[in-house]
């Protein structure tokens, strides 16, 4: 199907008027684009252009279209991108059930249906029955973890993964790499991987596209 997956289509960002990004690629449903270059290269702003929370420093265009519908108008909220960074950034406030708790569509209602969606987002990542955990008493590959079920739950349309392994060691590292690409062909989302990392871009076996680079 010529329209599934994430489209990105012509996208220019600049800064100062100089432009720093020009892309355009196809990443189909469970497929990964890894985008590589040096840092300052315009890897994050990429994404958050994406991801729709680009800042206004940046000028911008070019549309992404997901499954054939253009979402670049659309607010960030509304365009359902799962986004990880370096960090989990889990709530420190709340539990592990309660940091997935909070990202479930609205539209998954009852208190049995959300706990089960929590349970069975646990399941996914070899977490289960840590609900009632508070995040801080988590190792390092466990909150990463947590951050990826988050994400999932959340049903997101895409993944858009900024340096999500480089925290972890390499043993870690290259467990969450499998458990990231699988789920992500699991459940057909495109990935736009940005990463310093070869072994990363190796084991995403996608696309690799360097921006920043010397052309
Ligand atoms: P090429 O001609 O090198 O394949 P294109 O820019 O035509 O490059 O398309 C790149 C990929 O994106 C192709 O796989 C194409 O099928 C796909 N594609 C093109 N337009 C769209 C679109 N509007 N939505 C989704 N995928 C598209
Ligand atoms: P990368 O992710 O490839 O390391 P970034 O996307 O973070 O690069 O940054 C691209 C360029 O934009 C860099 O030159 C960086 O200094 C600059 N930049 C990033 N964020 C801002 C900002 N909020 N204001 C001004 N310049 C910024």
């Amino acid at each position: 199907m010529k329209d599934a997956g994430l489209f990105i289509d012509g996208v220019r960002i600049a800064l100062a008027g100089r432009e720093i990004v020009s892309l355009t690629r196809h990443v189909a449903p469970g497929a990964v684009l890894t985008v590589m270059g040096p840092s300052g290269a315009g890897k994050s702003t990429l994404l958050a252009f994406i991801g729709g929370f680009l800042d206004p420093v940046f000028s911008a265009s070019g549309r992404f279209f997901i499954d054939g519908q253009d979402i670049s108008a659309l607010p960030a909220e509304e365009r359902h991108m799962g986004i990880l960074f370096q960090d989990p950034l889990l709530f420190p406030h709340m539990s592990v059930g309660g940091n997935l708790l909070f990202a479930l569509p609205a539209a998954i209602r009852g208190r049995t249906a959300r706990k089960r969606q929590v349970e069975e987002a646990l399941q996914g990542v070899d977490l289960e029955g840590m609900e009632a955990r508070d995040p801080a008493t988590l190792s390092g590959g466990q909150k990463a973890r947590v951050a990826l079920a988050r994400v999932l739950a959340a049903h997101p349309r895409a993944l858009l993964l900024d340096e999500p392994f480089s925290k972890l060691d390499a043993a870690l590292r290259q467990q969450m790499r499998e458990l990231v690409f699988a789920k992500a062909r699991e459940r057909g989302l495109p990935v736009l991987l940005v990463t310093h990392d070869e072994a990363d871009a190796a084991a995403a076996g996608g696309d690799i596209v360097t921006i920043g680079g010397t052309e």
